[in-house]
C-alpha cells in the first residue's frame, strides 16, 4: 500500500509546477525560471521565481517557498493533506487507498463535518421557520440588529430551539452514532443517567467555519429579552478533533479575499462586529471571539496582508486584549493601527447609532498603535513628575521591545522623548536595560545574514551543489574556513561531508536536510541561492575554479593578517605597530610569507574574472 507521502513525492514529480502556479500569478519567462509578481506579499517588481527544473518556487522578496503542494498549501489555506488531495483532483490523479489507521481517522473527520454541517442545516431551517412566524421573540431580535437575509444566508445563522431533543432527533435519524455527534461538540452527554441531548438551546447561533467555509463549531448567544441571568450570555464548542481554539478567526473565510487585495485586515472581537463590518462593506474583517490572538493566527494572516487595524471594545478588557494582541501582531512585523470608537461603542453598536460612512471616516483615522498606547499610559500615570514619567516609559517598554524596525523603534523613541519632555539618548539607554534584564534578544532572523553573503560565496556554493565534476575541484581547491559567510559555510560543508560520505548531494536533498535540521527559514535562504539567476555553470571551467580559490584565500589572509596588527596594537599599544615580540613578529613573518606566496603563484586573469561576473 502506498503512504500519502510516497503518493505526494510521485504526484510532485508529475506535476508541471509551472502550469499549477500559472493558474494563479501571471508567470513570464526569465532564463531558465519563470518570475511574477508574489502572491504572498505586495510588491510592484517581481521577485517571486518559479523552477520548473529543480521543481520549485521561491520568492525573493517575503522568503516563502517550497515545491508545489506547499504552494497549494499557502495559497488555498489548506492543510498538507488537503492540498496533495486538490492537486490529484485537478490532474485527474486518483488518491491512494489509505492505511487501515489513516483511513479510519479521516473518516472520523468525515463525520464530524457532516454533523457539524447537518447542525448548520438544522439550526439555519429552524431561524428560517421561526421568522415565518408573526410575533416570533427572535423576529425582534434580528429587527433590532437590523441583519438583512444575505448577510444571514452568508454567516449561515441560526436558531436552536428552546428544547432537549430537536437536534439529537434530526442526528439521531440522519443515521449517526450520537456519541460522534458528542464528540462534535454539539451534543452533550449526562454524566450519570448517560441521555444525550442538545448542548445549545434557546439561543441564536454562530456557525465557526474553517478557512474554506466548513462549520467545525459553534457560538450561542442567548437572544430573548428576559433570558434568565444565571445562565452566561455565550456559550461555545468545546475544542474537538476539528476545532482547536487560537486556530481560527470568525469569518476568515468569508474575508480572506478582501483582505489580500487590501492587503489589511479589520480586526473586531466579536461575532455580531464582524457580521456588522460585513454587512456595512467592510468585508475584510474577522473576528477573535473571546480567544487572545495567537502566533498561529497572526503568522497566517501574515500571508495575506501586512497590516491589522484593531477596532476592539475601549473598555479595560478589550484595551488589555488589544496590546496583548499588538505584542503578537508586532513579532510578525506587521503595521498596526488602531481605531478608537467613542462613548464606549463597539463597531456593532456603532454603526447601528451611527452608520457605515462614519465608522469609515474612523477607519480612515486610525492611529498608529504607539500613539494610541503613548496616550493610554499618559492618561493612566500622567507625566507631572519623575515617578510617573518613569511609569509610563515602563507601560511602553515591552512594547518597545518587539518593534523590530530600526526607524520606527527610532521614531517611536523620539516621540517619547517629546513627550516626557526626556533626552532620547537616556531612552535609548533604559531601553538596553531593560531588554538585557529581561532576556537575551532571541537570534536575530539568519536570512538577512545569507542574503548579505558575498556573490562570490553563494556560487560556490551553488556550483559545488549543481555541478557534480566541478564539485571535487572545489573540494580539492576551496578550504570552508575562506568563506565568510557562516551559512554558506555551513553548507559547503554539508556538501563535502555528503561528498565524503556517498550520499547525493543535490536541492532537494539538501533541502530536506536543512528542513528537518535547521528549520524553515535557513530552508529560504538555500532555495534563494538554488534559485539565483547566474552566468552558465557550463562556462566555469578548473581553471576559474582555482582562481576564485586564490581569491578567497588572500581575502582570508587579509583579513588574518588585519588581525595580526591589530594584536600588535593591542599588545603594545604605546610602541608603535610593527615592534611585536618574538613571537608575534615569528606569526606575523609566516603569515607574511604564506600570503606572499598566494599573490605571487596566482595572478587572476582579468578577462576570465570579468566573465564569471566578479569584478
Ligand atoms: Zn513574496
Amino acid at each position: 500500500m502506498t503512504t500519502l507521502v510516497d503518493f505526494a513525492r510521485d504526484l510532485r514529480d508529475r506535476i508541471d509546477i509551472v502550469d499549477v502556479i500559472g493558474n494563479y500569478v501571471q508567470l513570464t519567462r526569465a532564463g531558465s525560471n519563470w518570475k511574477g509578481l508574489c502572491p504572498f506579499h505586495r510588491e510592484k517588481t517581481p521577485s517571486f521565481m518559479v523552477s520548473p527544473t529543480k521543481n520549485m518556487f521561491h520568492c525573493f522578496g517575503c522568503h516563502v517557498g517550497g515545491d508545489v503542494i506547499r504552494f497549494v498549501e499557502l495559497i488555498e489555506h489548506v492543510e498538507w493533506k488537503e492540498a496533495v488531495k486538490l492537486l490529484a483532483e485537478r490532474c485527474g490523479i486518483p488518491m491512494p487507498k489509505l492505511s487501515f489507521r489513516e483511513s479510519v481517522r479521516s473518516d472520523v473527520k468525515k463525520t464530524l463535518y457532516e454533523i457539524n454541517d447537518l447542525s448548520a442545516k438544522h439550526f439555519e431551517a429552524n431561524l428560517c421557520a421561526a421568522l415565518q412566524q408573526e410575533g416570533h421573540p427572535v423576529r425582534e431580535f434580528i429587527e433590532r440588529r437590523r441583519l438583512d437575509s444575505e448577510t444571514i444566508q452568508k454567516f449561515r445563522l441560526g436558531l436552536a430551539l428552546d428544547e432537549w431533543g430537536r437536534l439529537t432527533e434530526e442526528i439521531r435519524r440522519a443515521g449517526y452514532d450520537l456519541t460522534q455527534a458528542v464528540g462534535a461538540g454539539v451534543l452533550l452527554k449526562h454524566p450519570d443517567s448517560g441521555r444525550i441531548y442538545d448542548r445549545f438551546r434557546g439561543r441564536f447561533v454562530f456557525p465557526i467555519c474553517d478557512n474554506v467555509g466548513r462549520p467545525i463549531a459553534f457560538g450561542a448567544r442567548l437572544y430573548l429579552p428576559d433570558a434568565p441571568d444565571d445562565q452566561p450570555k455565550y456559550i461555545n464548542s468545546p475544542e474537538t478533533e476539528l476545532y482547536h481554539k487560537g486556530e481560527h478567526l470568525y469569518a476568515f473565510h468569508l474575508a480572506k479575499e478582501t483582505i489580500a487585495r487590501k492587503r489589511y485586515a479589520i480586526l473586531v472581537e466579536g461575532y455580531m462586529d464582524a457580521i456588522r463590518l460585513h454587512q456595512a462593506g467592510f468585508t475584510n474583517t474577522i473576528a477573535s471571539c473571546g480567544t487572545a490572538l495567537t502566533s498561529d493566527q497572526a503568522r497566517h494572516l501574515r500571508r495575506l496582508c501586512d497590516r491589522v487595524v484593531f477596532v476592539y471594545d475601549g473598555d479595560d478588557a478589550g484595551q488589555k486584549a488589544m496590546l496583548r494582541g499588538s505584542l503578537v501582531l508586532l513579532e510578525h512585523d506587521f503595521l498596526i493601527s488602531i481605531v478608537a470608537l467613542p462613548d464606549d461603542h463597539d463597531p456593532d453598536s456603532f454603526i447601528l447609532a451611527h452608520g457605515a460612512d462614519k465608522f469609515r471616516e474612523h477607519l480612515e483615522r486610525a492611529s498608529d498603535f504607539f500613539e494610541f498606547f503613548l496616550e493610554r499610559a499618559k492618561a493612566m500615570f500622567g507625566v507631572d513628575n519623575v515617578s510617573a514619567k518613569t511609569q509610563v516609559f515602563r507601560f511602553l517598554v515591552p512594547i518597545l521591545r518587539k518593534v523590530t524596525n530600526a526607524i520606527a523603534l527610532e521614531t517611536y523613541l523620539r516621540r517619547t522623548a517629546a513627550e516626557l519632555d526626556t533626552d532620547v539618548r537616556a531612552l535609548r539607554r533604559e531601553l538596553a536595560k531593560a531588554s538585557d534584564k529581561i532576556e537575551v534578544r532571541s537570534t536575530p532572523p539568519r536570512q538577512a545574514a545569507i542574503s548579505t553573503a558575498p556573490v562570490i560565496e553563494r556560487y560556490v556554493l551553488k556550483l559545488s551543489v549543481e555541478n557534480e565534476e566541478l564539485r571535487f575541484v572545489i573540494l580539492e581547491h576551496i578550504q570552508p574556513e575562506w568563506l565568510t559567510n557562516e551559512l554558506v559555510r555551513k553548507w559547503f560543508e554539508v556538501c563535502r561531508d555528503r561528498t565524503l560520505d556517498g550520499l547525493d548531494v543535490d536541492w532537494e536533498s539538501l533541502l530536506s536536510q536543512c528542513e528537518t535540521e535547521a528549520g524553515e527559514q535557513e530552508a529560504a535562504l538555500l532555495r534563494s541561492i538554488a534559485l539565483e539567476e547566474s552566468e552558465p555553470l557550463e562556462a566555469v571551467d578548473e581553471l576559474i575554479i582555482r582562481n576564485v580559490a586564490a581569491r578567497l584565500e588572500q581575502a582570508y589572509l587579509r583579513k588574518e593578517w588585519g588581525k595580526i596588527v591589530e594584536t600588535c596594537a593591542q599588545l603594545f599599544p604605546n610602541e608603535p605597530q610593527g615592534e611585536a615580540s618574538p613571537e608575534v613578529a615569528k606569526r606575523i613573518k609566516t603569515e607574511l610569507s604564506r600570503y606572499a606566496r598566494v599573490a605571487r603563484e596566482v595572478r587572476p586573469d582579468p578577462l576570465v574574472w570579468r566573465n564569471t561576473g566578479f569584478c
